[in-house]
Parts: structure tokens; sequence; C-alpha cells
């Protein structure tokens, strides 16, 4: 979701000093991909949470590849979903309406209005999607605003969301959504969790995905943990380098599910499992 303009260059100013301590290889940038360490030993056409699984064991990818079992749809997935989608709308009308009316504020109430109508929210939560999608409206609302230049709205809007990716170059599927990228190219990432060290590597793959596709560095990453579901809204960013450490944790993450579904080793189950698991009914987990 949209942060404001000044969050994001405070973030960058800090980010910039720590970058200047870590240049990154160009071996390890996705447009590497034709020569290792980038190229992968097999085209498995991984997704993204295959890779960076929060299974300890990484036995959740075996589950769906080689048992061919299907997660089973939870309330924790389901207000994901719901919440990836009222982000990307919201985006996505606040552009439209910004292109053809120049009052902010009449933006604002239709966008609103639009988005919330128009989604399935359980009552449980309603409340607290409403104030997610006032949120994200007011942002780019209040930022269009401010870049406005001569009489009308400048409606330029500097995040896209929902960004289609093709992550093949890498081993990883053609069909990747990046949650949004920023006008200064920061990769983000939204959470409805707790930060988890795996975050690190999801963001970290897509930077190097959109590397391997658009051949200009992606070098920082914003993971956006959204919180406080069915209470009060909670919001969180967490700023960081795609550095080369977490470049090659994620060729080695890669390399692990590849060697894995290869070598046709079923991993055991976990001792610690999250407790979210879609799996956890095959698992047989409390
Ligand atoms: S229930 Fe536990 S062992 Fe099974 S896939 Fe999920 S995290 Fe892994």
């Amino acid at each position: 979701m949209p942060i404001p303009n000044y969050v994001i260059l405070r973030e960058l100013r800090k980010l910039h000093l720590r970058s200047s301590q870590d240049l990154v290889d160009d071996s390890l940038r996705g447009w590497s991909w034709d020569r290792p360490p980038l190229r992968p030993r097999a085209y498995l056409g991984l997704s993204v949470s295959e890779v960076t699984s929060y299974c300890p064991t990484r036995r959740d990818t075996w589950l769906r590849r080689m048992m061919k079992i299907y997660p089973e749809s939870n309330d924790t997935l389901k207000t994901g979903l719901l919440v990836h989608e009222l982000i990307h709308k919201t985006i996505k009308h606040v552009r439209k309406y910004l292109a053809i009316n120049d009052n902010p504020w009449d933006v604002y109430r239709d966008v609103v209005e639009e988005v919330v109508g128009s989604a399935e929210i359980p009552e449980s939560i309603r409340s607290w999607a409403v104030q997610l999608v006032k949120y994200i409206a007011i942002q780019l609302v209040a930022e269009a605003s401010w870049s406005s230049v001569g009489d009308g709205i400048n409606p330029w809007l500097s995040w896209i969301s929902e960004v289609r990716v093709d992550g093949s170059l890498l081993g990883l599927s053609k069909n990747l959504r990046v949650d949004a990228l920023t006008g200064s190219n920061i990769v983000v990432d939204f959470k409805l969790s707790k930060p988890y060290e795996n975050h690190k590597l999801m963001i970290t793959a897509y930077a190097m995905v959109l590397e391997a596709n658009l051949e200009v560095p992606v070098d920082y990453g914003l993971i956006i943990y959204i919180n406080g579901v069915g209470s009060s809204l909670n919001i969180k960013v967490e700023s960081l380098c795609i550095s080369s450490y977490l470049r090659k944790d994620f060729i080695d993450a890669r390399d692990e599910v590849i060697d894995m579904v290869l070598g046709e080793r079923e991993p055991p189950k976990a001792t610690s499992c999250n407790p979210a698991c879609p799996f956890k009914n095959y698992c047989g987990v409390a």
C-alpha cells in the first residue's frame, strides 16, 4: 500500500548508506541468469513461496509438487487474498478517478465507496477493512494533490500494483506477481503477519526476477506489515537492501528445493509448525 513519500525518502537515505558498504557483484544481479550461480540446475517453474517456504523441512513443497496435495484454505489465507484485492483495487481506482476528476475529495469518496461496495468482506473484519481502504486512498489522493501542477491534479501516481513478471529465467514460475513497484524501482511486498526471516528472501526473489526482466538494478525493498485484523489497523514498514548475502541465500534456497525435487527424498514432518500452515491436517499437526 502506498506510504507517504517522506517515509520512503527517509528509508532510502538509510538504505543508501547501507548499500554503499555492500556493492553487489554483477554475477548476483538477475540479468546474469545465463551463468552460475544464477543459472538453475533445472527449470521447474517454482513459486516464490515454494523456494522461501515457512515449513522448516520444506515438506509443504514436497506435498504440493510430488504428492499433488493442494493446500486447504483457511481464514488467514482468505484474509490475505482479500487484503491484496482491496489494495490492488484501491490503487487502480484512484488512478482511474484522478484521470477524470480533479477534486481529490470526490475521488477519495468515490473510490472508498466503489472498492468497499464491490468486495465481499466478512462482517467480523468489515470496519478494519474499511479503515484499510480509506488509509490507502487518502495516501494516494494526498500525494497526487501535493504533486499537482497548474490548476489540476497531476494524475501521475508512482505505485503500480500486482505487477506480473516472468521468473522462468531464474527457474521460477512464468506467472509471478509482485505486490507493487514504486516509481523509484523499490519492490514492495505486503504481509499480514509478524515478521519472518523468509519474507526477506521473498522480496529478494522478486527483485532479482525484476532485474532479469528489466535489466535495471533493483536494490531496495519495502515489506509492509498490515496487522490488527478485526480491531484497529496497524501498519509497519521494514526497509531492506537487496544485499549480496540475501541474493546468495535466495540462490541456495532455490537450489535446495531443486535438489529435493530431483532427488525424490520425502522430507520429514517438522517439529515446529506454523499454526496457519494449510497442510497441517494432512501432516496430522494440531
Ligand atoms: S504441517 Fe508442519 S510439517 Fe506439515 S507442511 Fe506444514 S509446517 Fe511443514
